[in-house]
């Protein structure tokens, strides 16, 4: 089958949303507030501020040390869920120890959570209600779409129940009709469950994790983690020297690492955060 590259579909989006942009009276804003300098974190910031500038929408970055206080993250977010000229607020995790992440996340109003992380926007997903979403799942479905890959009626495993991936990820297939499977790190049979998968979604964050003979032929394999191998190169949790024969011999379809799931999740926040514009002007 094949390989399910991201960058076509990205470039595409981006005119798509760039002719969105031309047609709003004022354009988009969002802050990201970064804490530290994780180096991975500044990386995904600098991505994202670099979608921004290409679809044409206004960003700004909000750069604390590592030892700020939580009183000032607080103030800042209250101040900017105030602001009339911010669409959408990030808080780019993870953060330090020594902040509430949680009380943090869940500071940013609803409206303005491009994340879709926040107890009001996540509780409405879970309801079948209309909300945020959180970009990675967001960008996932999007992406199978793009291809045409079936989704009702199918049996979807995702190994992953974290609040930003699995648990969300699992509402959107729902919503699609899939049958979904949650597994995790206390998941018996893990191998047994995956050669009963049409789909699988994999975000265990380890390289090397599933190899080509733990599929059967025609799965579809979303590879979401983002991990660095021994030699500092991104790779997924599917075995990179395994993509030929998933592809060629056993007909799978799969999302490479790079190229695949990450350039989803930004361009889904762009997206989401044109899309809380649209609906404001329509107010
Ligand atoms: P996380 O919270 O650590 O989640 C990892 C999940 O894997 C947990 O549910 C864990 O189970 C499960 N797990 C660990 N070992 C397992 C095993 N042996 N068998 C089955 N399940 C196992 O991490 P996360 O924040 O969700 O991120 C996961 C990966 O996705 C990371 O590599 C991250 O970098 C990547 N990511 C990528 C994007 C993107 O845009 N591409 C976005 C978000 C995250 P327990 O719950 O039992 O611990």
């Amino acid at each position: 089958m094949t390989l399910l590259d991201a960058r076509k579909l990205v470039s595409k989006k981006v005119d798509e949303l760039k002719s969105r942009v031309d047609k709003l009276s004022k354009k988009p804003s969002l802050v990201i507030i970064r804490v530290g300098d994780d180096f991975a974190s500044g990386k995904y910031v600098a991505n994202k501020i670099k979608k921004c500038d290409e679809v044409g929408i206004d960003s700004k970055i909000i750069h604390f040390d590592g030892d700020v206080k939580q009183e000032v993250v607080e103030e800042t977010i209250l101040n900017l869920n105030k602001d009339e000229d911010i669409t959408g607020i990030l808080l780019q995790l993870p953060i330090p120890k020594h902040l509430d992440e949680d009380y943090l996340t869940n500071l940013i109003e609803d409206e303005k959570d491009v994340d879709g992380f926040t107890i009001g926007n996540m509780g409405k997903l879970s309801l079948g209600l209309e909300s945020n979403v959180a970009c990675t799942p967001r960008g996932i479905i999007t992406l199978l779409k793009e291809f045409n890959i079936e989704i009702e009626g199918q049996d979807v495993l995702i190994i992953n129940r974290s609040n930003i991936v699995g648990k969300p990820l699992a509402q959107l297939f729902l919503k699609e009709n899939a049958t979904v499977t949650i597994a995790h790190s206390k998941t018996k049979n893990l191998k047994e469950k995956i050669v009963l998968s049409d789909i699988v979604v994999t975000a265990v964050g380890k390289a090397n994790f599933l190899r080509a003979d733990d599929f059967k032929n025609n799965t579809t394999i979303i590879d979401v983690s983002i991990n660095f191998n021994e030699l500092g190169k991104m790779c997924g949790d599917v075995a990179k020297e395994d993509y030929d024969v998933l592809v060629n011999e056993k007909q799978c379809n799969l999302t490479p690492v790079p190229n695949g799931v990450g350039q989803m999740t930004v361009i889904e926040l762009i997206e989401q955060t044109i899309e809380i514009a649209e609906k404001r002007e329509r107010i």
